[in-house]
């Protein structure tokens, strides 16, 4: 099968072709970044006038790079939500119009469904198998038995992790977004700051993360009153290693507890590299085999779309014309 994957859902445009669910033969992205980055974050109108003027433009480069036509691809998959629905819009609108003019089938597809299958881009899937959903709006441990079917066993129950990482970087006067560039000064610094774990319930897989932001507040802000002021590198190993305690703990807990022998890693706080290291080094001791894409298949793009959309073709689960942004679309079906 050959799917044309869109992906419009927030600050990346991209497109891409995907042959049999796991061969990338194109993966076009186009980031807003710069357009975004005086504001501090992604401004929501500016995205969608973005995605208007590029995805055109991206569509038709994926295809030439993948040296395919439209008439060669099986289905246009597409991210449905959730996301800024005025961005979902424009890739749902763009795919619809393709799928209506070349009569192909089109497929809805859940972000996160996508940022999972970006693995299956690097490795085959086996099941059970349990997923660590780190990005920017969601931190989740999502458990499949097969194919396409999702359970959420935990969640956040404030901020998501790469939301706390932006807001801590700011805080430290960093430019967005925050997180690569907290990643960078983690590196230099020692985690000599006692910042606090969430770990709430012994029995809940969930997260918090809004306690440990505003605990690196406070700090900054009664070092400030006596007059100091602790090394942002510090500042951002403490935080950085506070994270990546719980995120390892928890999920290293869920693997025995539900066992699971293989383990994924996705979203855009997959490129962290101390969490990586650390994520890496725990499935080594607990005989457990873990896949964490590269950098550029763990922030959005269209191809890890077209791989999630490949299972949903193969299963026949085909969007109709109505089908819309959902800016609140639920993983679990
Ligand atoms: P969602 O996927 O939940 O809808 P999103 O698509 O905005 O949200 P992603 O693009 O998957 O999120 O990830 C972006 C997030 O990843 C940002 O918060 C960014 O700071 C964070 N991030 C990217 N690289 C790193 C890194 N090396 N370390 C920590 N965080 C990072
Ligand atoms: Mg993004
Ligand atoms: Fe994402």
């Amino acid at each position: 099968t050959l799917i044309l994957g869109i992906e419009t859902s927030c600050d990346e445009t991209s497109a891409a072709v995907v042959r049999g669910g796991t061969e990338i033969l194109s993966n076009v992205v186009s980031s807003q970044i710069e357009s975004h980055k005086r504001f501090g974050g992604v401004v929501p109108e500016i995205a969608s006038r973005h995605h208007v003027e590029q995805v055109t433009y991206i569509l038709e480069q994926a295809l030439e790079e993948a040296e395919v036509t439209l008439d060669d691809v099986d289905a246009i998959a597409v991210t449905e939500g959730p996301g800024l629905v005025g961005a979902l819009l424009v890739g749902v609108n763009a795919a619809k119009a393709l799928a209506f003019a070349k009569n192909k089938p089109l497929i809805g597809v859940h972000h996160i469904a996508g940022h999972i299958y970006a693995n299956r881009l690097v490795e085959e899937l086996e099941f059970p198998l349990l997923s660590l959903v780190v990005s920017g709006g969601h931190t989740e441990l999502v458990l499949m038995n097969e194919h396409g079917r999702y359970e959420v066993i935990g969640e956040t129950r404030d901020d998501a992790v790469g939301e706390a990482y932006d807001k801590v970087a700011r805080t430290l006067g960093l430019p967005y977004p925050g997180g690569p560039q907290i990643d960078k000064l983690a590196a230099e610094g020692e985690a000599s700051i006692d910042l606090p774990r969430a770990w709430l319930e012994a029995d809940s897989y969930d997260f918090s993360f809004s306690g440990l932001k505003s605990a690196v507040i406070n700090t900054l802000h009664n070092a400030k009153q006596r007059g100091e002021e602790p090394a942002p590198a510090d500042v951002a190993a403490s935080f950085q290693a506070s994270v990546v305690e719980v995120l390892v703990g928890k999920t290293m807990r869920a693997v025995r507890e539900r066992g699971v022998e293989r383990l994924v890693m996705a979203g855009g706080v997959a490129a962290n590299r101390g969490l990586r290291e650390a994520l890496t080094g725990a499935c080594e001791e607990a005989g457990v085999k873990l896949t964490i894409p590269p950098l550029a298949l763990c922030t959005d793009n269209a191809a890890m779309i077209a791989a999630a959309g490949a299972v949903m073709y193969e299963r026949g689960e085909f969007a109709g014309d109505r089908l819309n942004g959902e800016p609140g679309l639920e993983l679990e079906r």
